[in-house]
């Protein structure tokens, strides 16, 4: 499997899980949020319904007047209250004293104890919580339709009586609330808090813009999987490029042999002129040929250099001469300026320096008007031969320098000035003088002249 298809899978699987564990962590807080709505409904319901029996059936008709309650909620409180007991005249009035301070330990507070302690009266009468009373006080508070379950047990596993959808089995909110202080009653309550809302509101969105995500990365793969096609479509054409420069090379070479030796034969000083010529331009067919050939290679192999004994200023010449018949038709002079020390033997790869330079002295005549000066300096610095390229021609621009050596890049020329070129020669230039251990470097002034020089280690 491609690489970008695994990547891509993995994040996918990171986004799915991300997205269950936000759904998940979102879920939690909703269930969270109404279980407290339930909590807080539940707890006014009690009161309420509390109130409504304590209006109908009053615990003083049940067990006789009442002095007051006492509630304990410290020790200081029982102190506090034995102190200040009130003097029961006759038996007419009972004191009832409660101690709450296990429940207030536990936190509940003062007002639910009191409740607790009279809920605790009215069990001892065998009148329990009002469950359908009880069930709309509920629901008027709640104000959401949750299907929920009241059952009301002794204390906390024999049911005494249950209201509501019995048809709960697995509710995801499960409640006992403690109803009486002593007399244990445990009311439970169960509800099934609906998903819908929470689908609607949280998940659709979610898994709505997952799928958009889905879709993006589904067209950049698609792209990939076209690129990739596209890049294996190039690398067979420059396979087929590769193979027809190859044959091309083959019938040029034997041409340029076949003039050469018509050359050697020949008396006629008129005929050999056009042979030269010949060979000449043969000569530059076959370095247009190397020159596309090395583009295509460029990228994907390494150039080998075969040195041998080189005269450069034998090679300067040859390349004068070549341009000469190029550019017959343009006036220009290329002078060679040899300050080479005598008798310097170079060892280089002859055919790749005359490329090089070739490339130089063509660019220097083709960008300048007729009538233009191209210096070729051969030096020695630096223990090294050091070539330079000097015209008089149009110059390049500062914005351009850096860009010229890339690939396919040609400057625009104003109308009047177009030549046919294909941005290949400097990449070329530049790749082979690196081969060399050299570096190449260009100063330039528009409508003064370029100076590209090159050093060849
Ligand atoms: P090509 O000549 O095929 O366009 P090159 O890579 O040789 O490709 O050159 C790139 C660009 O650099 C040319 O299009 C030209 O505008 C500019 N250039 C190169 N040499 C010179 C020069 N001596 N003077 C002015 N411009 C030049």
């Amino acid at each position: 499997m491609k690489k970008y298809y695994v990547i891509a899978l993995v994040a996918i699987v990171a986004i799915l899980v991300l997205l269950i564990g936000n759904i998940k962590g979102k879920y939690d807080g909703y269930v969270q949020e109404v279980s407290k709505q339930i909590d807080k409904s539940l707890d006014i319901a009690m009161e309420e319904e509390m109130g409504i029996r304590q209006k109908s059936i009053r615990l003083n008709d049940l067990e006789g007047p009442i002095f007051g309650i006492r509630l304990h909620l410290t020790t200081q409180d029982v102190v506090d209250s034995i102190m200040n007991l009130p003097q029961v005249k006759d038996g007419t009035y009972r004191v009832d004293i409660v101690d709450g301070r296990k429940e207030r330990a536990e936190g509940i507070p003062e007002l639910e104890i009191t409740r607790m302690h009279n809920q605790d009266r009215y069990i001892k009468h065998q009148i329990y919580i009002d469950l359908p009373v009880l069930d709309s006080i509920f629901c008027y508070w709640l104000k959401a339709d949750i299907p929920h379950l009241f059952t009301l047990l002794d204390h906390d596993t024999i049911q005494i009586k249950s209201y509501g959808d019995v048809g709960i089995k697995k509710g995801n909110y499960t409640k006992l609330k403690r109803v009486g202080l002593h007399e244990k009653q445990t009311l439970k309550v169960q509800a099934s808090i609906p998903v819908e809302d929470f689908v609607r509101a949280e998940v659709i969105p979610l898994l709505l813009s997952f799928l958009l995500m889905l879709l993006a990365l589904a067209c950049v793969l698609i792209q990939l999987t076209v690129i990739r096609r596209k890049e294996l479509e190039l690398k067979q054409r420059e396979m087929a490029t590769g193979g027809i420069i190859h044959d091309l090379r083959g019938p040029v070479t034997t041409a340029i042999s076949i003039v050469e030796s018509l050359q050697e034969g020949q008396t006629d000083e008129g005929m050999k002129a056009i042979e030269s010529r010949n060979e000449v331009m043969l000569r530059h067919v076959l370095h247009e040929i190397e020159t596309l050939g090395d583009t295509i290679r460029e990228e994907r192999m390494q150039t080998t250099i075969h040195r041998k004994p080189t005269d450069l200023v034998a090679l300067a010449e040859t390349v004068r001469r070549e341009v000469d018949v190029v550019f017959q038709s343009k006036h220009h002079t290329i002078i060679i300026d040899n300050q080479l020390p005598q008798d310097k033997k170079l060892m280089l790869d002859a055919d790749k320096v005359e490329r090089i330079l070739r490339n130089l002295v063509e660019n220097a005549v083709k960008y300048a008007d007729a009538g233009v000066e191209v210096r070729v300096r051969l030096a020695w610095q630096n223990n090294m031969p050091v070539v330079s390229v000097q015209d008089n021609g149009w110059g390049i621009a500062p914005q351009h320098l850096k860009k010229i050596f890339k690939q396919y890049y040609r400057i625009e020329q104003p109308s009047g000035r177009h030549r046919n070129g294909h941005g290949m020669g400097l990449t070329n230039v530049q790749h082979l003088v690196k081969a060399h251990g050299g570096k190449i470097w260009v100063q330039s002034h528009p409508g003064k002249g370029s100076t590209f020089s090159f050093t060849l280690a």
